[in-house]
């Protein structure tokens, strides 16, 4: 038997700085236990186009500062941008980072690393942002 859970979930984050990596796990973790999904997919995947979501150590909260700082340094937030809204960096980074995850499920739980996390990367904040999750 093979549990099917065609439903996507929506994941509401609200941001509180700028620019920051938010820890996500918790909640996806939560998602897939719901589901009922002992092996699949959990695909994870942010509707937004200055935000971007990653997989990375949560270990050392140092890790995602450096990420955000050499960011910055590759693609500047003040620069010469044809884009007029002021927000073309993070714009850039999103597409950097990318909008989407896919993360395997076994014995119905996450196959994460030891020091895996899921982040949502925010780069345009602070905002409200969502997270589509769909477990299969
Ligand atoms: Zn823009």
């Amino acid at each position: 038997m093979r549990a099917t859970f065609d439903v996507v979930k929506r994941l509401a984050i609200q941001s509180t700085k700028k620019e920051e990596m938010i820890d996500i796990t918790a909640d996806v973790r939560r998602i897939v236990r719901e589901s009922g999904v002992l092996r699949g997919i959990c695909y994870l995947y942010v509707p937004h186009t200055t935000a971007a979501i990653t997989v990375n150590e949560n270990t050392d909260p140092n890790v995602k500062l450096d990420i955000i700082a050499q960011l910055e340094k590759a693609v500047p937030r003040e620069g010469k941008y044809r884009h007029a809204e002021g927000n073309a960096a993070a714009h850039i980074k999103s597409s950097i980072i990318g909008s989407s995850q896919a993360i395997f499920i076994e014995n119905g739980k996450l196959v994460l690393g030891t020091w895996q996390a899921i982040f949502l990367c925010e780069f345009d904040g602070p905002r409200s942002r969502n997270i589509l999750v769909k477990v299969t």
